[in-house]
């Protein structure tokens, strides 16, 4: 019986050790990953290289093509595959135990296989992932086709919905991951346009480094279309829930001029490097472990903001002229800065309280604009106004409102 024939490149797992007889020969462990280079002409044997680009003869019947699982994008780009890492390896990762925890690593029992492994009271499982028919499941009960997919159900299912969700925005659920040791949030974004929009410019924002911006490590393109973002793990989660839950009895003017600055300074840096936000507000910034205020989600929005779909956009924080004729520039972003600035010396509250959504242009139109928080020191508030400008020229720059909160600041420091 004759084999079937392997193109060059494909890839097989040995089934058996072998220690090969002659010089020629590629001598390869069980479970070893080995890739064909060429044919020969005893259908037997084919010239084949191992992972560390050792070449040599292999025999045919000692390996099997590296197929049955697919894994449904590139697996590399996954935060949670680690590839051909043992049983206790992947124990040690999991290491200290926290419900939720999961990762995928190849299976050493069963080359080509994999397994599911999850961290759960304090002990971790792990899962075969049984391949039949062209599909994978855990249970044989529910089937995926990839790996991917696979994974995106089942590793949230097994370690528990709450304990993986960490929040729910407007673009899908955000989870904590593992990757390489370290936490991560994973937003999966299901709307088709956004991700599209977003992969556009997914290049630039890996580029864009800031201590001030929530930092994207990788995106995972999925075959569907859909798109998963991976980011820094903001542990004290979104600015405005910060703000709402401490209040003014924890939360200090220092304090609060502290997370202007932040963001301002993230501002002047898109500023700099002519990247529009487009979705400036208190619930796009995220606060890290030690306080730090990170401004997220840049890169999101602008497929909301590109089409007709104006009712998409977020009134309250967005600039006459974005809402009218859809002229977004980072002089629309300090409109929308203004309205963060208010957020924050209000703790949290929504702008234009008792205002009546669709009253809120017209009367900013023609003139209107909030009062300052209570408490909120003039100096800060004369910012917000100067981010209300009209006319987008008559706007201050982030450069600028920046020098100017640092004035502030050295102010209050030295009273
Ligand atoms: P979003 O989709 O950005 O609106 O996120 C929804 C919620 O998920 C936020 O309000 C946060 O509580 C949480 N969240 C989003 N991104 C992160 C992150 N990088 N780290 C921690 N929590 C996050």
């Amino acid at each position: 019986v004759s084999q079937a024939s392997w193109p060059p490149g494909t890839e097989c797992v040995a089934k058996y050790n072998f220690q090969g007889s002659t010089e020629q020969d590629l001598p390869f462990c069980k479970g070893d990953l080995l890739t064909i280079i060429s044919v020969t002409k005893d259908p037997n044997w084919y010239k084949a290289k191992n992972s560390v680009g050792r070449e040599g003869m292999i025999p045919a019947n000692y390996a099997q093509k590296r197929e049955g699982v697919k894994s449904g994008g590139k697996l590399s780009l996954m935060p949670w595959f680690h590839g051909k890492i043992t049983r206790e390896q992947a124990e040690r990762l999991l290491y200290p135990p926290e419900t939720g925890l999961f990762l995928a690593r190849e299976s050493t029992n069963y080359p080509g296989d994999y397994t599911l492994c999850v961290s759960c009271d304090g002990k971790v499982e792990h899962y075969r992932i049984i391949y039949h028919s062209g599909k994978l499941s855990i249970d044989e009960e529910e089937y995926f086709d990839n790996l991917i997919e696979l994974v995106r159900v089942f590793g949230v299912k097994l370690s528990g919905h709450e304990a993986d969700t960490i929040g729910n925005g407007e673009f899908g659920d955000v989870m904590v991951g593992d990757y390489r040791g370290t936490k991560v949030a994973v937003k999966c974004i299901k709307h088709d346009a956004t991700a599209q929009a977003f992969l556009a410019e997914a290049s630039v924002m890996t580029q864009l480094r800031h201590t001030n911006l929530v930092q994207l490590l990788g995106v995972i393109v999925e075959e569907q279309g859909s798109l998963c973002i991976v980011t820094e793990y903001m542990t004290k989660g979104s600015l405005v829930d910060y703000l709402r839950s401490r209040g003014r009895t924890v939360l200090g003017g220092e304090c609060l001029l502290k997370f202007s600055l932040d963001v301002c300074e993230a501002m002047e840096y898109l500023e700099a490097n002519n990247f529009v936000h487009r979705d400036l507000a208190a619930r796009n910034v995220l606060v890290s472990d030690d306080n730090i205020a990170k401004v997220s989600d840049f890169g999101l929005t602008k497929e909301a903001s590109s089409t007709q779909d104006t009712a998409k956009l977020p009134v309250k924080w967005t600039s006459p002229e974005a809402l009218r004729e859809k002229r977004f520039s980072t002089k629309s972003d300090v409109w929308s800065y203004g309205v963060l600035l208010w957020e924050i010396y209000s703790f949290g509250r929504v702008p234009y309280p008792r205002i009546p959504l669709k009253e809120v242009v017209p009367r900013v139109e023609k003139g209107y604009r909030m009062e300052a928080p209570d408490g909120c020191p003039v100096a800060v508030y004369d910012l917000m106004k100067q981010c209300w400008t009209l006319d987008p020229a008559g706007r201050p720059s982030f450069r600028l409102l920046r020098e100017k909160l640092q004035h502030i600041r050295a102010k209050e420091l030295h009273l």
